[in-house]
């Protein structure tokens, strides 16, 4: 149904993470009318380092936060992957730069909570209503509204489900989904950089916190990356377990069941992750792809579209695109939003799908021994949304 042009259009976003935030900072950017609604009492993030691929990078900067996120991010100077016990080197290469001459946007790391206030930045305070859960979404002629716990009911021309691995919205529309247990648990730190500096006599290698570094074992990974130009090391340990961990990130474990987890590994990075005071665990699920996005005026975006496993760090990256492209295709549907959703979930899905399919596929290579050579990631890379041919879908 057409929609009435003296009016802008107004769009209600289920959940205010980095997917939420990206579509409401871009469709307020090009004039729509936009209400986030959040569970949360507070708006925020966890403790932890976020990778961003030039695909998401090249996002930050069409919303016009290129300048101040250089100050927050990090771009590792060079990649290097060293053996989990004994420390040797597996392979050393430059990364700076190189990215950026690659696939035309930088490959860097941020503190997710850095990236989550500055996207906030970009959206009125009073379009964020937090304490704000939706327990409900119905499609209505020419609309959708979504239910609040407090039983308020909200109406919108277009509802955005952005409300993560858990969507409420999701389940309204299709059910709720099967998730199965990966037998991989993963911990995440941050530490001052100091503490990598402290440790240098007992480094494999001179490690000067400047390098993406890996940890590479039979049975798992930890990575070392910066965070806020050097400030932090970010360390994120992932490892197979027969014990069944939650999904939820926020869940602290005591720093000795880390280090047991890894005993017998080299004995420097043992000393780095000893120094944390705290950690926080949880277990990686999988889920399979959506058929559908988008059923009447509602649509999924981020996680609650396409849940993925980190093995590909992109599931804010492709969440971020998604928020992007939805605001691209509502502005050049502004008066078809049927036609502008349906281009929506035919331009997303795909890919959505095929990076949610290979994360999969890259996990289970990395449990093999000796593992394949890593799956190609160029096409993840080397796509900007920003800048895609969009052409909308005629309806019948
Ligand atoms: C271990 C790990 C490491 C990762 N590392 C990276 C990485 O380096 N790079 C990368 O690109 N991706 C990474 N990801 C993936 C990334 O974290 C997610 O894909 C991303 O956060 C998804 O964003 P989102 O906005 O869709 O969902 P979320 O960030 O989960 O946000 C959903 C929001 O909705 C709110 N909400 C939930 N239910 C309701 C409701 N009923 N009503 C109202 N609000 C609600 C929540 O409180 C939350 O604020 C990683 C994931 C994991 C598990």
């Amino acid at each position: 149904m057409a929609l009435n042009n003296q009016r802008a259009m107004r769009i209600a976003i289920v959940g205010a993470g980095i997917g939420g935030l990206t579509a409401a900072a871009a469709l307020h950017q090009r004039g729509f009318e936009v209400a986030l609604y959040e569970r949360a009492a507070q708006l925020g993030e966890v403790g932890a380092g976020l990778q961003m691929g030039p695909n998401a990078v090249k996002v930050i900067n069409a919303l016009g936060l290129g300048e101040q996120f250089q100050k927050i991010a990090a771009e590792p100077r060079v990649r290097v992957s060293l053996n989990w016990n004994d420390g040797a080197v597996r392979v050393r290469e430059p990364y700076k730069g190189a990215m950026e001459e690659k696939f035309g946007a930088r490959y860097q790391m941020a503190h997710r909570s850095d990236v989550h206030k500055l996207l906030q930045s970009l959206i009125p305070e009073d379009a964020i209503h937090t304490s704000a859960q939706c327990v409900a979404v119905e499609n209505r002629e020419g609309g959708a509204a979504i239910r609040l716990a407090n039983g308020k009911e909200v109406e919108a021309d277009v509802v955005i489900g952005a409300d993560g691995i858990h969507s409420a919205v999701r389940t309204a529309l299709f059910g709720r989904s099967q998730a199965r247990f990966t037998n991989q648990i993963c911990w995440r730190i941050i530490l001052p950089m100091e503490e990598l500096h402290r440790a240098a006599d007992r480094l494999p290698v001179p490690l000067d916190g400047s390098e993406y570094t890996g940890w590479l074992g039979p049975t798992g990974h930890v990575l070392f990356y910066p965070l806020r130009n050097g400030e932090l090391l970010n360390i994120f340990a992932g490892r197979v377990s027969e014990k069944w961990a939650d999904e939820n990130w926020a869940v602290p474990s005591p720093i000795t069941d880390l280090l047991e987890a890894y005993e017998g590994w080299h004995p420097g990075m043992l000393h780095v992750l000893s120094k944390a005071t705290e950690a926080y665990k949880w277990g990686i699920h999988d889920r399979d792809p959506l058929d559908r996005w988008v059923v009447g005026r509602t649509a999924l975006l981020g996680d609650a579209a396409h849940p993925m496993m980190p093995t590909l760090a992109q599931g804010a990256a492709i969440s971020m695109e998604d928020g992007y492209a939805i605001a691209r295709c509502l502005e050049l549907g502004r008066s078809n939003p049927d036609a502008a959703l349906a281009t929506y979930e035919h331009e997303r899905r795909p890919r959505a799908t095929r990076v949610q399919l290979q994360a999969r596929k890259q996990f289970e290579n990395n449990q093999l021994v000796p593992p394949p050579p890593p799956l190609p990631v160029d096409w993840i890379y080397g796509y900007d949304v920003v800048n895609m041919p969009l052409k909308l879908i005629e309806m019948a």
